[in-house]
């Protein structure tokens, strides 16, 4: 029963994320929409055009990245519990970030053992980039990304270290609130996603973090064993 309850509260948090979410990307396009509407008008300067255009563009952006933080918990079947070959998963996650990497001029170092845990693969995807690109955006002017496993006998440890802008107490305890962002252009979702989905995998997540040094948050999961 008991489970039967979380498992109906969890549904219900989701739900309502997801109607919120809809909302939220409804307004960006809302505005797409209207820009589009002015851009029909006759006679327009090439210059007021332009504005119009980029007016267009940063919105759908903003959708966007509404869309793909949240991207694993809109998807359903998000009831697929599998194995998860921890190395292997971070490194393919490594490969999809690293143009992102290289436009920030982030290096990006692993240290992967070979780990097994058990979980949804789409919502481990998503949590790990959301960790990695975090870290990435948080070194805008370059900088070092290290991921790291370590086993032990019932856990496997992950750490993703930067060595950007670092976060303050407040953000640490804020860390995993929906919509609480410090970024210009964030959404605050990135970091709830994270949170639910070691919640779920009965993890456990501990950020270090000093401001203008930077950031380890490390994540312990539990091993899978046959
Ligand atoms: P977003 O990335 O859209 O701002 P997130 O939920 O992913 O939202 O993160 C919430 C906030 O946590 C960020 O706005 C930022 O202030 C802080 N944060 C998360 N990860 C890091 C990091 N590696 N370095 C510095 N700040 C971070
Ligand atoms: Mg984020």
């Amino acid at each position: 029963v008991k489970s039967k309850i979380a498992k109906l509260e969890k549904m219900e948090v989701v739900s309502q994320l997801a109607a919120s979410i809809s909302h939220e990307v409804r307004n960006p396009l809302t505005v797409v929409k209207g820009f589009i509407d002015l851009l029909k008008a006759p006679n327009l300067s090439q210059e007021v055009r332009e504005q119009y255009f980029q007016h267009v563009v940063r919105e759908l952006k903003s959708a966007e990245t509404i869309i793909s933080d949240y991207l694993a918990y809109a998807k359903p079947a998000t009831e697929d519990i599998g194995i998860i070959l921890i190395d292997r998963e971070i490194r393919s996650i490594i490969e999809m970030t690293k143009p992102l990497a290289n436009m920030n001029s982030v290096k990006i170092s692993e240290e992967l053992v070979p780990g097994i845990t058990r979980g949804n693969i789409q919502h481990f995807k998503q949590c790990f980039l959301n960790l990695i690109k975090n870290s990435i955006e948080a070194m805008p002017n370059g900088g070092e990304l290290s991921l790291v496993t370590l086993v032990s006998k019932f856990d496997i440890i992950i750490e993703i270290s930067d060595n950007g802008v670092g976060m303050s107490r407040e953000q640490i305890n804020r860390f995993g609130e929906p919509y609480y962002s410090t970024k210009e252009k964030g959404t605050g979702l990135g970091s709830m996603v994270v949170v639910k989905t070691i919640e779920t995998m009965n993890g456990k997540i501990k950020i270090n973090s000093v401001l203008n040094k930077g950031t380890t948050i490390r994540i312990t999961l539990p091993i899978y064993t046959s």
